[in-house]
């Protein structure tokens, strides 16, 4: 019997639901609670925003926020060329659309923050006269896996570097593999801007998956490195704001909570005994269906921790971050997978134990 006959495909028809079935996802959305009451800004009202979908904003002495609400990046305009830093598809042509908003010196400098194509994938649009500036390894990645909406980095460096242009110091720092190997700091001390690109998003939980990232110990790792800067303002890559110091500790304490829980996740139901049960509730001819319920339990364990518990302020994530109830059970999976990779393992089978559940 093929599992269609077994149990049928409920396709949900409801128009503006694209097949949401059985067997994938669930649907979300009517019973869950709306973005905390502030987070859409009001240049999305703006009308440039609703002519062209972008917005521009100096943050301080010539450095340029600009956003798709969804995307940022940035610029600094330094009296000897603008320095660019990213590209992302979503602005694409609106990054030219900005700078020309606010000078007219030519873009000098461009700065690839990591090499993923949705930050860095419309970065041709700068010409070929650019000095391109990023980490080794986001040059080898782009040799690699050439193309030619990316140019590869003309300057690389290891550890750090400092970029001047026109007076203007950007700090370049490399600390290890994080979101994904390659990915850099860029602070700017005199406007006291921080650039770190898919780590924490201000205002919300950022996208699942710990915002896909690869290294998630060093992924946290990270979020210690942002607090040891000085930064008035940061840029994160997402979603439609930019941070303060404050709003980025708000994401740091959020992601403390998932990794509570799914440290204490992974300790409850690695027990054997929790295991056992698990696996011999589905059978012993259903093991992938019985790993499904344990990485769920612990997966759904340590979201229930995240989104019950009272927060630092007395409220609920929810009410301070958006995407609290969609993105935390992603986050928790991907956090206690890693703490099961990624970290020293409590023990080990000794010899002459009991013989694992399900014998063949
Ligand atoms: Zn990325």
């Amino acid at each position: 019997m093929c599992p269609s006959e077994q149990r049928p495909i409920t396709v949900d028809s409801t128009p503006g639901f694209y097949g949401i079935d059985h067997y994938g996802f669930p649907r979300v959305g009517a019973d869950d609670p709306p973005d905390p009451e502030g987070y859409y800004p009001a240049y999305l009202g703006s009308e440039r925003f609703q002519k062209y979908g972008y917005h521009v904003e100096e943050l301080r002495g010539g450095f340029y926020w600009v956003t798709s609400a969804g995307y940022d990046a940035a610029f600094v305009v330094t009296g000897e060329g603008v320095v660019a830093i990213d590209a992302p598809p979503t602005l694409g042509e609106n990054m030219l659309a900005a700078i020309e908003e606010v000078t007219e010196q030519p873009v000098t400098h461009v700065i690839y923050s990591h090499w993923h194509a949705d930050h860095i994938g419309a970065a041709s649009v700068y010409g070929p006269d650019v000095e391109i500036v990023a980490h080794r390894i986001t040059r080898e990645l782009l040799e690699r896996f050439p193309d030619p909406k990316r140019p590869l980095p003309t300057l690389t460096f290891e550890d750090d570097h400092v970029l001047t242009v026109g007076g203007v110091e950007l700090h370049l720092s490399y600390k290890g593999e994080n979101h994904c190997p390659g990915n850099i700091f860029i602070h700017a001390p005199q406007q006291r801007v921080l650039t770190a690109v898919d780590i924490l998003s201000p205002g919300s939980v950022t996208f699942m998956h710990c915002d896909a990232s690869q290294n998630i110990s060093g992924w946290y790792e990270a979020h210690s490195q942002i607090l040891g800067y000085d930064f008035d303002f940061f840029v994160g890559g997402h979603h439609m704001h930019y941070g303060t110091y404050e709003q980025v500790k708000e994401c740091v304490e959020y992601f403390a909570d998932v990794l509570e829980g799914a440290t204490a996740a992974v300790e409850r139901f690695s027990r054997s005994d929790a295991l056992v049960d698990i696996l011999a509730a589905t059978g012993p001819d259903r093991v992938f269906v019985g790993t499904e319920n344990w990485i769920n339990s612990m997966a759904n364990h340590a979201t229930r921790h995240v989104l019950e518990k009272r927060t630092g302020d007395g409220r609920l994530w929810w009410e301070r971050l958006a995407g609290a109830t969609t993105q935390t059970k992603y986050h928790a999976y991907t956090v206690l997978e890693s703490i099961r990779l990624e970290r020293a393992r409590p023990d080990y089978r000794l010899r002459g134990t009991d013989p694992p559940p399900f014998q063949t």
